[in-house]
């Protein structure tokens, strides 16, 4: 399909859409007209937000997934070529993070963190992206980090995870280009999620620090004193699945109040 013309079909899949910044991108784009499918283990908060989506007049559809277990990645693919079609707009979203200091740092955390992060990602492209070269035309948002740019302390599992979410952008950025399928990655600071609260409330239990102090150390990531809102990186989603960003690709946008300038 040549540049600048209308994707065949508008479908968008976003995973970890049950809550924070996946619910915001999922609810953007159904502005937008796509038709969704939000993905997550938990069926609840994904009911929700397809009920918050049918409530704006749009299609959507919940499908229970864990984007670690292939058999579950295949069923999602399955499930929304069958009611939906095939996907041209893929989310990356889902993820998790956890912290913890190096010397004695669990083997099962860096695995889980890079399975999930990482290796979720890989999978979940990997069966919707043959449906995206048929149509000769795709859309791939992954949702990374300013970690996938810089390092924290007691972030090393996380940390590589969301290096290799942006390595794996560019990589595909190049390889399928030539199916006029574009890859792109959003690196937020500290966004307010449920993620986000999980944060806060980990550095008041290991440090002793009050609410107010840990959420000080969170603001003070941000040159601009705050937490992003997740609208703000939704915002960034849909002018990277817009038709006018066909021209885009292998980049990651920070979205972060400036404290990361590359
Ligand atoms: P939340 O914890 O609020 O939401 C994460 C979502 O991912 C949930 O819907 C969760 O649903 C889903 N999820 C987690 N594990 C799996 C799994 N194995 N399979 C399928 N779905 C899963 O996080 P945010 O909205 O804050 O974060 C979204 C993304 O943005 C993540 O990749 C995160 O790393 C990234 N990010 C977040 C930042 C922040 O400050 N919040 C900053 C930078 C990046 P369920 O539990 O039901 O599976």
């Amino acid at each position: 399909m040549a540049e600048g013309q209308d994707p065949p079909r508008q479908v968008a899949v976003v995973t970890g859409g049950g809550q924070g910044i996946g619910r915001s991108i999922a609810l953007a784009l159904a502005g937008d007209g796509f038709a969704i499918a939000v993905a997550a283990r938990r069926a609840g908060p994904l009911e929700e937000v397809v009920a918050e989506i049918e409530a704006r007049g749009a299609p959507a559809i919940a499908v229970v997934c864990d984007v670690t277990d292939p058999e579950s990645v295949i069923a999602l693919q399955q499930s929304v070529q069958h009611k939906m079609g095939s996907a041209s707009v893929l989310i990356n979203n889902a993820g998790i993070a956890e912290s913890h200091k190096f010397v004695d740092h669990p083997d099962d955390l860096w695995q889980r963190m890079l399975e999930v992060n990482l290796t979720g990602t890989y999978r979940v492209s990997k069966v919707f992206v043959p449906g995206m070269i048929e149509q000769r035309w795709g859309r791939i948002v992954n949702i990374a980090s300013t970690a996938a740019k810089v390092g924290a302390r007691y972030l090393a599992a996380y940390t590589a995870s969301k290096h290799g979410v942006l390595g794996l952008t560019r990589a595909l950025a190049a390889e399928l280009g030539p199916h006029n399928i574009t890859v792109n990655a959003i690196c937020p600071g500290y966004v307010d999620t449920p993620m986000t609260q999980a944060s806060i409330e980990n550095i008041i239990a290991r440090t002793g620090r009050t609410r107010e102090e840990a959420l000080a150390f969170i603001h003070s990531t941000n040159p601009q004193g705050r937490l992003i809102h997740p609208e703000e990186v939704a915002q960034v989603a849909r002018m990277l699945v817009g038709r006018a960003a066909g021209g885009i690709s292998g980049q990651s946008i920070n979205v972060d109040g400036g404290a990361v300038m590359f």
